[in-house]
């Protein structure tokens, strides 16, 4: 299987370098293979492998799924309201269970096979288990994620005044030098002078990027934001990037661009020969099925 690399701008992520470093094949399934799958009328094959690029885990769709809603709510329009303090903290679980109900449901109906932007749950589309001890074991799940939300941080959150809150991209691209790299910010707000951006993630290029951010758009020393990562399962957020080191994270990020970028040919030419597989991490990739 050959495919030409440069029919898209490549660009870094957390996501796109940990596929890297888990197995190559992986990698290459993902970011080469599956393209112009989403394309209802692409053949079978091409389809079926877009469908397994698009899958998500349990627990990264219920974060996902917390992170909109939580996102959605936070940056409400307020034009009836006082504009500069909330005035009574609404409810996080409404608005997730619904959303979570109307998405499973659009799941047990196959609608990710017309559309693979709607969200597919990898166990569900195994077929191993069913669907209904699925479903339970996400609502509790669920449930327990947003009692420790609603009881701990989304309250404070909530409580931020408005004029505080500060409208951020998710995804947001951000340029290292010619490097287009990817982060996903769930909210900002600015209180005090120091910026703080909550994500998913906790890594230390998570908060360097979002530091890069703040630092060429909004003209805010890296010394003056906080990034914070989102642990709905307890929820808390919690500190990331104290022990940054900005430059040993800037080579990291450069060097594995540079490594995933060398493995393209000198024609400009992917091929999946040039991407082994690693055997060792198969158990919970979504391409099990592909390579088997
Ligand atoms: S099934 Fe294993 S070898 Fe194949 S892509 Fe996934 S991790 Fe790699």
């Amino acid at each position: 299987m050959i495919r030409h690399a440069e029919l898209e701008e490549f660009s870094w992520s957390v996501r796109r370098q940990e596929l890297w470093n888990r197995c190559r094949r992986s990698y290459f399934l993902h970011y080469y293979a599956a393209r112009g799958g989403h394309d209802q009328f692409a053949d079978s094959e091409l389809r079926r492998i877009h469908e397994m690029r698009s899958l998500l885990s349990e627990k990264s769709y219920l974060r996902r799924l917390i992170a909109m809603e939580l996102r959605n709510k936070f940056y409400l329009p307020h034009e009836e309201e006082n504009p500069e303090f909330p005035e009574h903290v609404p409810r996080l679980s409404f608005a997730v269970m619904s959303r979570f109900n109307r998405e499973f449901r659009r799941m047990l109906t196959g609608e990710f096979q017309r559309d693979h932007a709607t969200p597919m749950l990898n166990t569900l589309y195994d077929n191993f288990t069913s669907a209904s001890e699925i479903k339970a074991r996400l609502d509790r799940q669920l449930s327990q994620m947003l009692d420790a939300l609603e009881s701990g941080v989304w309250a404070m959150l909530f409580r931020s005044r408005f004029l505080h809150r500060r409208p951020i991209d998710s995804p947001l691209k951000v340029a290292i030098g010619h490097l287009a790299c990817f982060v996903a910010p769930i909210i900002a707000f600015q209180e005090r002078g120091i910026l703080s951006i909550v994500a998913n993630g906790k890594t230390d290029s998570t908060a360097l990027l979002l530091r890069y951010y703040a630092m060429n758009q909004l003209h805010i020393a890296p010394q003056n934001v906080h990034t914070l990562e989102l642990i709905p399962e307890e929820g808390i957020l919690k500190e990331s990037g104290i022990e940054l080191n900005i430059g040993h994270t800037l080579r990291e990020i450069r060097n594995g661009a540079a490594d995933m970028l060398n493995a393209i040919r000198p024609s400009g030419d992917v091929a999946i020969d040039d991407f082994p597989p690693n055997l060792n991490s198969c158990s919970d990739c979504n391409f099990r099925f592909f390579c088997n």
